[in-house]
């Protein structure tokens, strides 16, 4: 999946937690409690609207390795240390270095704004789960039988807790 849908996923996933935790308002308490994440193999994200190129460090390990991944994991390293010289600068006042670092870091920030997200690709077995404060089975079973919980991944059993909104 390309970075556009994954972000399309993203926000899509929260909309229908939202409208979940509306029409269950019984369990109002419990669901404000639970939260969304991001799963993929071994990897867990805690959930995020929307994800920027900034976010990268977060997401890197569901970004399939690429030439574009490693261009943006490099940016971000030089930005982050562009920051740190300006940081150490301040305490300084060199006025000319300031000028060159500030105008460096202006311009790599640029770039990581215009970074061609398109194409990014994310791993393809991501799903977003809903993560439960407790084990409360009448309201987990109640929340999986929802229409907007993924019926296909999501186990009915009382055994799984698992719920998939995708
Ligand atoms: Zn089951």
């Amino acid at each position: 999946m390309y970075w556009d849908e994954f972000c399309q996923l993203l926000v899509g996933a929260d909309a229908n937690f939202k409208k979940i935790k509306e029409d269950l308002s019984q369990y109002k308490t419990f669901l404000s409690k639970s939260s969304l994440y991001i799963f993929c193999g071994t990897v867990q994200i805690p959930f995020k609207r929307g994800f920027t190129t900034d976010d990268l460090k977060l997401i890197a390990e569901i970004i399939v390795p690429s030439e574009f991944r490693d261009n943006l994991l490099c940016l971000n390293e030089v930005i982050e240390r562009f920051e740190a010289e300006q940081k150490a600068l301040s305490k300084q006042k060199k006025s000319d270095s300031v000028k060159k670092v500030n105008e460096r870091l202006a311009r790599a920030k640029n770039e990581l704004d215009t970074f061609p997200t398109q194409e990014l690709e994310v791993e393809d077995g991501v799903t977003i789960q809903i993560i439960y404060p407790s084990i409360d089975i009448e309201a987990i079973q109640v929340i999986k039988g929802h229409r907007l919980v993924d019926q296909e991944k999501t186990c009915q059993c009382r055994a799984c807790v698992r719920t998939f909104l995708s």
